[in-house]
């Protein structure tokens, strides 16, 4: 049993430094399958445990008089203690109570979302993949790491008030408006090309009027008398961040809507609001596939979209490390706004102060 601990780990770090992983990669992240969320690595001890415990069992309730002295040896005996000891475990939650596996429930019974993971798509290649993979498990380097809680150190390098985390870059940093906007406005255009090309009737980032609101959602879509509003948001990976931005940004907000503040498609009997959710990291809400229902998406739709958000935070991410080197040749490490808006093309205001972990990038 040792020997088989061994090889375990032996696969394990083989594995993390393949994939340019850190040692201090969470076991758990590397054993819950791929599904869920992780790497599926097989766990060599964990299926010799389960085959021995469905062999003796065999044993224990056979009616053959030499298996029922065999069962009764010492040797058996032994091996019978050895693998009461040995308890299941639940990788995917385990993994979730780590630093690591913060909001990692979001990608549980995920497949669309982790359909990545096991590394056989031609949509990403070596450094994206293992950059990806540091995604899904905060392990992106950033000032602020499971191990640097040093306000000292670990406050983000453009000045905000706020630690350096990959939540606050992809996020809520000024810094990255302008990214967030492209990243959000990827998926729309994507999503309008669809409908387009599909001859549905539709109208796209256009303002109506509700009262003294002026809302302006993503797309409305008219199929059948009924006008989808659609409105995509680009979230942090959390579930409760999924619930929020659907339930609040989008939900609460267009449910305002009556067939008659739609202009110009059509005759409208019904109004219905459908958010679209997607993870910086990735994540897909699996309510999105009602939009899939009314439109008859392909199945390709939510994965070029996956691929291209994780895309799209992968380099902000890397922009912001590199510019963190290029500062600290020049001995800046405050940004002017002026840098930030010549990086935007565009004029940013300040870091939103309600943690903005909820953002649309619109
Ligand atoms: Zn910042």
């Amino acid at each position: 049993m040792k020997r088989i601990e061994r090889y375990d780990r032996a696969l394990r770090s083989f594995t993390k430094k393949v994939l340019h992983l850190p040692k201090s990669t969470a076991t758990s992240f590397l054993y819950t399958k791929t599904r869920d969320g992780g790497l599926g690595l097989p766990c060599i001890f964990e299926k010799v445990m389960k085959f021995l415990r469905g062999q003796l069992r065999k044993l224990q309730t056979s009616s053959d008089l030499w298996i029922i002295a065999l069962a009764q040896t010492q040797l058996v005996q032994k091996m019978q203690r050895r693998i009461e000891k040995f308890k299941d475990r639940n990788w995917q939650q385990e993994f979730s109570r780590t630093w690591q596996g913060h909001g990692a429930d979001s990608f549980k019974a995920n497949p669309v979302a982790n359909f990545w993971l096991p590394g056989q798509t031609k949509f990403f290649k070596g450094r994206v993949y293992n950059q990806a993979v540091q995604l899904r498990t905060q392990l992106f380097p950033t000032r602020r790491t499971q191990y640097n809680t040093d306000p000292a150190t670990n406050m983000c390098r453009h000045g905000c008030p706020s630690q350096e985390t990959i939540q606050h870059v992809l996020q809520s940093c000024p810094f990255f408006q302008g990214a967030r906007i492209k990243r959000h406005d990827k998926v729309v255009n994507s999503l309008a090309e669809y409908v387009q090309k599909n001859k549905f009737k539709f109208l796209k980032e256009t303002y109506l009027t509700k009262g003294t609101q002026r809302l302006k959602p993503d797309l409305i879509i008219v199929k059948e008398e009924v006008a989808f509003v659609v409105d995509v948001t680009v979230a942090y990976d959390h579930p409760e961040v999924f619930k929020r931005a659907a339930e609040e940004k989008v939900q609460r907000k267009y449910s305002v809507l009556t067939p008659s503040d739609i202009p110009g498609l059509g005759e409208v009997k019904a109004v219905e609001v459908i958010p679209i959710v997607l993870g910086a990291g990735g994540g897909w809400r699996r309510a999105n596939s009602k939009l899939d229902k009314v439109l008859k998406l392909p199945r390709s739709f939510a994965k070029i979209n996956i691929i291209r958000t994780i895309k799209e935070s992968i380099t902000m991410l890397r922009l912001h490390s590199s510019l963190q080197r290029r500062n600290s040749r020049n001995g800046n490490t405050n940004n002017t706004q002026s840098h930030i808006n010549s990086m935007n093309g565009m004029n940013v205001g300040p870091a939103s102060t309600n943690a903005a972990s909820v953002n649309s990038g619109a």
